[in-house]
C-alpha cells in the first residue's frame, strides 16, 4: 500500500493508459486486500472469544458451582480413568472410595433457611478439600452428598482421611453472613471401602454407599469401613 501511493506519486498525473489501469487495478486489489485483513482480524477474534467460551463450558461441566469442589459428573470420569489405570498395574495402588452424607441437613435448612445450609455445604466442601489435600479428588455428588476419591491411599489411611473429616466437620461452627455463629451441630455420616480386582464401577460406588448407609444407621456421625470381610 505504501509502495503504491509513493509509486502512484512519483509516476504523476500519466496520460499512459496502461499505467493508469494498473494503478486502478493495484488499487483495488489492494481495498480488496484490506478487506480480507479486516475479515481476517475478526475471524481471529472470534476464535478467541470462541476458546474461551469453550473453556468456560468445560469448566462449568465438571465443577460444581456452589462448593468449587467437582461434580458427579467429573467424578465418574476420574473415577473411570483411576480403574483404567489400576487395571493396567493390578499390582499398583488400590483405588479407596469415601463416601459422605451430611446428618439431618433438611433440619438445618427448615430451621436457617436455604441461604444458610448452602453456606453449610460450602464449609463441608472446604473442609474436604483441605483434608484430601493432593491424595485425590474431593466431589459433590448432589445436594449434601459427597465423596472422595483416594487412588493410593490404603483403607487405613483412607479411614484416617474419613475421620478427619468427620472430626473437622464435628467441631466446627457455621457463622450467618451477619456474623451470628449458629449454635448447631453439625455432623457428617462416612463410608469408606477399597476396590476389588475385577468388580464393576458401579459395584465399588455402591458399597462406599452401603458402608455410608451403616453409619446413618448405627447413629450418625461415624465412619464405617467396608473391606473385604465386610464391615468393621
Ligand atoms: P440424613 O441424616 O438421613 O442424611 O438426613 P438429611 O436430612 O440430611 O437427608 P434428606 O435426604 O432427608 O435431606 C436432604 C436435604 O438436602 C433436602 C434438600 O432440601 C437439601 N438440599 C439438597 N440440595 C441442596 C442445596 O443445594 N442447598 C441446600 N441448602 N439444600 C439442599
Ligand atoms: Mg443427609
Ligand atoms: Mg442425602
Amino acid at each position: 500500500g505504501t509502495s503504491l501511493s509513493r509509486l502512484s506519486a512519483e509516476l504523476g498525473p500519466s496520460d499512459n493508459p496502461v499505467v493508469g489501469e494498473v494503478l486502478e487495478h493495484t488499487r483495488d486489489m489492494l481495498a480488496a486486500m484490506n478487506h480480507l485483513q479486516k475479515r481476517l482480524d475478526s475471524s481471529l477474534n472470534e476464535i478467541g472469544n470462541l476458546r474461551s467460551e469453550v473453556q468456560r463450558a468445560r469448566h462449568e461441566s465438571l465443577v460444581d458451582s456452589l462448593t468449587g469442589l467437582a461434580n458427579r459428573r467429573s467424578f465418574q470420569e476420574r473415577l473411570a480413568a483411576c480403574l483404567a489405570t489400576h487395571a493396567a498395574d493390578p499390582a499398583g495402588s488400590v483405588p479407596c472410595l469415601v463416601a459422605g452424607d451430611i446428618d439431618h441437613f433438611k433440619q438445618i435448612n427448615d430451621r436457617y433457611g436455604h441461604g444458610f445450609g448452602d453456606q453449610v455445604l460450602r464449609a463441608v466442601g472446604r473442609i474436604l478439600k483441605s483434608v484430601v489435600a493432593d491424595q485425590g479428588l474431593a466431589a459433590r455428588l448432589g445436594g449434601e452428598e459427597f465423596a472422595l476419591l483416594l487412588p493410593a491411599a490404603s483403607l487405613d489411611r483412607a479411614e484416617q482421611i474419613a475421620e478427619r473429616v468427620r472430626a473437622t466437620v464435628a467441631c466446627s461452627r457455621v457463622r450467618r453472613k451477619s456474623g451470628e455463629v449458629i449454635d448447631e451441630r453439625l455432623t457428617i455420616s462416612l463410608g469408606v471401602t477399597h476396590f476389588l480386582d475385577g468388580e464393576a464401577m458401579n459395584e465399588f460406588v455402591e458399597r462406599a454407599d452401603r458402608a455410608l448407609y451403616e453409619s446413618k444407621r448405627a447413629g450418625r456421625d461415624r465412619v464405617t469401613v467396608v473391606g473385604h470381610q465386610g464391615a468393621h
